[in-house]
């Protein structure tokens, strides 16, 4: 039963993936290709690579002595962290914020080095040191900060509900009581939608992928997570999934660094304020989650550092 049950999923990720290379509309809608690269006016979107960059920081001095900028990424999440698994390039908001800090550190795209790191498992890679900077849909709070710190934040997300597109009981969290509903270990909407008062039967898995994957193949009723996410999968799977209700809890995005690097971190900030400023954010955010249906928002001001 087991066995036949992954199988399935399998099967049902297999044809997600297809789904992803398979609709590409031209006009840059919805149903674009989200691992394509993100383009403003007709052009890829670049960023000025800075020279001769000093930081007082032990994990930049390091990623400069190799040449390389480690970089944890996600690598499922249409529009924000994407990676196309035939041509293994990355697309996405997330991805864009990255190539802007790394810019201005003096890495090229070409000097950074991804690693797809799962939500569960971000906290030990940045402290590990398995990577320099974690930037996926990372949100700040006061658990994760007790581990590592955070530049941010640059972005607000809130969750939300994947349901597929003929649901008509689950309209927002109030109506999950007794419905199976899909999250990922380690992330902070996992916590939110175990909460008693929303009595849903939760399942947990380590990839929203794999969470769309049982979604489609009728196993769960509802995924769980920011809504940015969940509209980029919705995109994907247009015509198949919809996105309810209002968002129910506060997500603010980080980038995760190595706990005390205060130079790194302020250097981050520093990265990011400049191209918001300069315009690089909004053309980043309307060639990446304003395709798949997110509404631009001003920049937050940030909290870490201020
Ligand atoms: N932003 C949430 C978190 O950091 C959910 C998205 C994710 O798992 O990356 O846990």
């Amino acid at each position: 039963m087991k066995l036949r049950k992954s199988a399935a999923v399998a099967a049902a990720i297999a044809a997600l993936s297809l789904t992803a290379t398979a609709c590409g509309g031209k006009d840059g809608s919805a149903g674009d290709k989200p691992e394509g690269p993100a383009k403003s006016g007709g052009k890829e979107l670049s960023y000025t690579v800075k020279k001769d960059v000093s930081i007082d920081s032990s994990v930049f001095k390091a990623a400069k002595k190799r040449g390389k900028l480690i970089i944890g990424a996600k690598a499922d999440q249409p529009y924000l962290g994407f990676e196309d698994q035939s041509t293994k390039k990355r697309s996405g908001f997330d991805i864009e914020i990255a190539k802007m800090v790394a810019a201005d550190l003096g890495f090229s795209p070409k000097q950074i080095e991804w690693k797809t790191v799962d939500s569960g498992a971000r906290e030990t890679a940045v402290s590990k040191g398995d990577v320099d900077l974690m930037i996926g849909t990372y949100t700040i709070n006061p658990e994760r900060k007790k581990q590592i710190d955070f530049a941010g934040p640059y972005f607000h997300a809130g969750a939300s509900l994947l349901v597929r597109k003929d649901e008509k009981d689950i309209k927002g969290p109030d109506t999950v009581r007794g419905k199976k509903v899909c999250s990922i270990v380690g992330s902070t909407p996992l916590q939110n939608i175990k909460k008693p008062k929303y009595g849903a039967k939760v399942t947990e898995l380590s990839k929203y992928s794999e969470c769309v994957a049982q979604m489609l193949n009728n196993q769960v009723d509802a995924v769980t997570t920011d809504d940015a996410i969940l509209m980029g999968y919705a995109a994907q799977n247009k015509g198949k999934l919809k996105v309810v209700g209002e968002t129910f809890s506060d997500e603010p995005y980080g980038v995760g660094l190595k706990k005390g690097d205060a130079a790194l971190q302020k250097a981050v900030a520093d990265a990011i304020k400049a191209h918001q400023k300069n315009g690089d954010y909004k053309k980043a955010f309307d060639a990446t989650i304003g395709i798949s249906g997110s509404k631009y928002q001003e920049p937050p001001a940030f909290t870490d550092p201020k």
